[in-house]
């Protein structure tokens, strides 16, 4: 494939905007080679700036669950354009949203509707601070939960990816608040409440992991975090910016059977518009302003264009559910094809997947942590991508994340994928 007019808009972009993105995992840096500019995308497929169609695994990094440019999301955002894109006002779509939320989503009767992750996360172990009147976190290594300070400590996704997982500009004092354990291993956790007795506001986690590759939670880890949350009164809050709408109508909790304190939003539920949210009980949602004490606020937060892509993509998730178990059955097909390639080629590999979550590591352990999946961040998996790439498939450009595959994607999509990896095999021996 030509990469011609991509590689003159990066190199003219890089002369405005740093390295040329406006989010770092964009720039190929861990795998290489210039990014490629799309111009559209329609269904399963991205069109590129020199002409390319490319089979799309990375759906917008999570939102584009029903494909690209899904009619009804298209429809409900230029019916809200042309009476004005934002008011700084109460609007009723709002409280339709997040009354369509709360009835999918089991154990919250509020939710708050912010513009991204990052602020949703932030804002949540704000939440939990003021709520259980303690300074401390504890979060997982390799967990990404988007950029604010607290959370840049061994993070997952780009944070890692660029060899900066302590980033430069987080002060000593937010990075002493913020206690790490973990993936899969509770007596990191125990250890850590331990020694820290009644300083610990919260747990927060990627219920599902999606920022090392695609890892899942064991049943002992997930129980047993539930557990220790509720024997130190510790708020357990669960990251569902990737999980949430997506492993289902009322994403990892109802997929794990596991109840979270605080949950948090982002990508699926913004229909591909900037969109995050926290939601809770209203015990412990009342605590923010203006109810309550905890400070939270946002000029464009509950936008209306925002708020009719968000409502649209949720009533078809709602209205349709068996999508859910059609994701599922196509990422299981994938995963089949690819681990008979794996098998068929001697190839040195492990597939995590999770409902339509999956990803490929190029190593020998199995991977469910941190230091697991980072040996499958090697000179493979960079080969790997550029191969499929070059056969068309557009994958994620770092061993750090995960595909998500949308219900656009046809059977013989899945087999072209599988070929492609079966063609390129032999070089990744
Ligand atoms: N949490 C998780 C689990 C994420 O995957 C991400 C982004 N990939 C975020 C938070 C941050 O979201 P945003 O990029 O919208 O700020």
């Amino acid at each position: 494939m030509i990469y011609k007019r991509s590689s003159a808009l990066f190199d003219e972009a890089k002369k405005y905007i740093p390295g040329g993105v406006n989010s770092p995992v964009r720039a190929f840096n861990a795998v290489g080679g210039d990014p490629i500019y799309i111009k559209k995308a329609e269904g399963a497929y991205l069109y590129d700036e020199d002409g390319n169609k490319l089979i799309d695994y990375i759906a917008s990094w999570g939102p584009m669950i029903l494909g690209h440019a899904f009619q009804p999301v298209v429809d409900a955002v230029i019916d809200k354009t042309k009476k004005g894109t934002s008011f700084g006002t109460p609007t009723e779509i709002e409280t339709e949203i997040a009354k369509l939320a709360v009835e999918m989503v089991p154990n919250i009767d509020k939710i708050r509707f912010v513009n991204s992750g990052t602020e949703a996360c932030m804002s949540a172990v704000r939440l939990a601070r003021g709520y259980t009147n303690r300074e401390k976190i504890i979060k997982f290594a390799g967990c990404y939960h988007g950029h604010s300070d607290s959370f840049l400590i061994q993070a997952g996704s780009g944070a890692v990816t660029f060899g900066s997982p302590n980033s430069p500009g987080v002060t000593k004092g937010t990075a002493q608040d913020t206690l790490l354990a973990n993936y899969n291993d509770l007596e990191s956790v125990e250890k850590l409440i331990d020694g820290n007795p009644k300083q610990i506001a919260c747990i927060i986690l990627e219920p599902i992991a999606g920022n090392m590759g695609c890892i899942s939670p064991t049943k002992e880890f997930i129980e047993g975090l539930r557990e220790l949350c509720d024997d130190n009164d510790i708020l357990l809050i669960f990251d569902e910016v990737m999980t949430g709408f997506r492993l289902g109508k009322g994403g990892a909790q109802e997929y794990l059977g596991i109840k979270a304190d605080i949950v948090t939003f982002g990508k699926v539920i913004g229909g591909g518009l900037p969109v995050g949210a926290f939601a809770a009980s209203s015990q412990i949602m009342n605590y923010l302003a203006p109810e309550g004490p905890v400070y939270q606020a946002g000029t464009l937060s509950g936008n209306p264009l925002a708020m009719s892509a968000g409502l649209a993509m949720l009533k078809e998730l709602n209205a349709n559910p068996e999508i859910y178990k059609e994701l599922a059955e196509k990422t299981e097909y994938l995963h089949k094809g690819f681990q008979k390639v794996i098998d068929d080629s001697g190839l040195t590999a492990q597939v995590n997947r999770e409902g339509s979550m999956i990803s490929v590591h190029f190593c020998e352990n199995k991977v469910n942590d941190f230091e697991s999946a980072a040996e499958g961040n090697n000179e493979t998996f960079k080969k790997y991508f550029h191969g499929m790439l070059n056969r068309g498939v557009y994958l994620p450009p770092s061993a750090f994340e995960s595909y998500f595959l949308n219900n656009k994607l046809s059977y013989e999509d899945l087999d072209v994928t599988i070929q492609a990896f079966a063609d390129l095999a032999p070089e990744l021996k």
